[in-house]
């Protein structure tokens, strides 16, 4: 891991910096992650077994709203809250409220487990979150409970439901395929998704953290995928785009896209637009790289003044890398954190 000496960095108000990376790239959208906790124990994310981190260790809502006004100042304008599960950290409502206002940010969206939607969902709506990420990888009960260890489909597929009715912008499934777990569910979930009218993504297994599987025996290539979709549905391919590394093909004569975020098959990292932030302030400039700059000793040594934080965000542009670097044939995880500790 690479560390970068804090450089003051000239501000004048008038024409605040943006961030731009060393390879021209702009930074517009981060992904805050506000807790490492959950309610899942989803196979590809965490082990049976976890330790969470202590309380005091973790940032506290009002150190998560501050960050993202700064990120904002900066030139952001897309902030996904995540996590862990971001719906079980207590008043997470609070702090959705509180970005919702935040000026100068045009998109609030989240990416959520959905087993808290049935109870949240309208308030979220409320507060001003424009779209919503829902994992589901599987519509079988048993399976759903095998794949996420603790979790109830029924509750989940509520919370779709609660989420229709609240009436955000967009509602997206995510779905991780996994060779002999819940490929043969392709379609099942695709025509679900058709039913409902809701888009649906499927996401390749990252190596992330150290979990209970060998990942290259269960992996599923998004190219295998679209063949199985295109054998089945008339589908046409669209230029829509979310900003994010998902490609999304239509399926003519439905309301549903469906989005394929291909990080082996395909190399998103030439137009990467993000950051992602931890739950313990690291700022990460790269999903699959361990290149990061610690905010949070910023945020509590200068709970007055923004600029060290600004100056020291400024500054990590300078590292942050061309790309991931994903093998699955790695004997160790290409990175040792979970993706419930760097958020999704
Ligand atoms: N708990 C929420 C959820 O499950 O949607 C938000 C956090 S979760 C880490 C975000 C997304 O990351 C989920 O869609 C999940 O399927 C995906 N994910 C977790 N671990 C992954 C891995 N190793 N490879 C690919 N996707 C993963
Ligand atoms: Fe929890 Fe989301 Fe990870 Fe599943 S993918 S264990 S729901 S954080």
């Amino acid at each position: 891991m690479r560390q970068i000496k804090i450089k003051k960095v000239l501000n004048s108000s008038k024409n605040p910096p943006k961030l731009i990376d060393q390879f021209g790239r702009t930074v517009d959208y981060i992904r805050l992650s506000i807790t490492d906790r959950c309610d899942f124990r989803c196979v590809y994310c965490m082990a049976e077994e976890m330790t969470f981190l202590p309380r005091d260790e973790v940032l506290s809502l009002e150190e998560c709203a501050r960050l993202v006004k700064v990120f904002v100042s900066l030139g952001v304008s897309k902030v996904r809250i995540t996590g862990g599960e971001p719906l079980v950290r207590k008043n997470a409502l609070w702090l959705l409220e509180e970005i919702g206002k935040v000026e100068g940010l045009n998109e609030l969206v989240l990416t959520t487990n959905g087993s808290q939607l049935e109870k949240q969902a309208q308030d979220l709506k409320h507060a001003g979150v424009k779209r919503i990420n829902i994992s589901l990888d599987s519509l079988d009960t048993a399976r759903f409970k095998n794949i996420t260890r603790t979790g109830e489909l029924d509750k989940v597929l509520r919370g779709i439901q609660a989420a229709k009715l609240a009436g955000f912008e967009n509602i997206k499934l995510n779905t991780v395929l996994m060779r002999g777990v819940n490929d043969d569910e392709v379609l099942t979930l695709v025509n679900f998704a058709i039913a409902q009218a809701i888009d649906i993504s499927f996401i390749e297994e990252m190596p992330l953290g150290d979990v209970d599987h060998k990942r290259d025996s269960t992996f599923c290539s998004n190219a295998d995928t679209l063949k199985i979709l295109q054998s089945e549905y008339p589908l046409i391919t669209s230029a829509e785009t979310t900003g994010g590394p998902a490609r999304y093909w239509r399926v003519a004569n439905s309301k549903t896209k469906i989005g394929f975020i291909s990080p082996h098959s395909h190399n998103f990292c030439e137009s990467c637009n993000r950051v992602r932030i931890t739950c313990k302030g690291e700022l990460y400039l790269c999903l699959g790289q361990e290149d990061k700059v610690d905010l949070m000793p910023l945020l509590r040594n200068y709970p007055d003044n923004d600029q060290p934080l600004i100056d020291a965000i400024l500054n990590s542009m300078a590292i942050k890398p061309k790309g991931h670097d994903f093998d699955l044939k790695r004997t160790k995880p290409a990175v040792i954190r979970f993706m419930s500790h760097t958020g999704g």
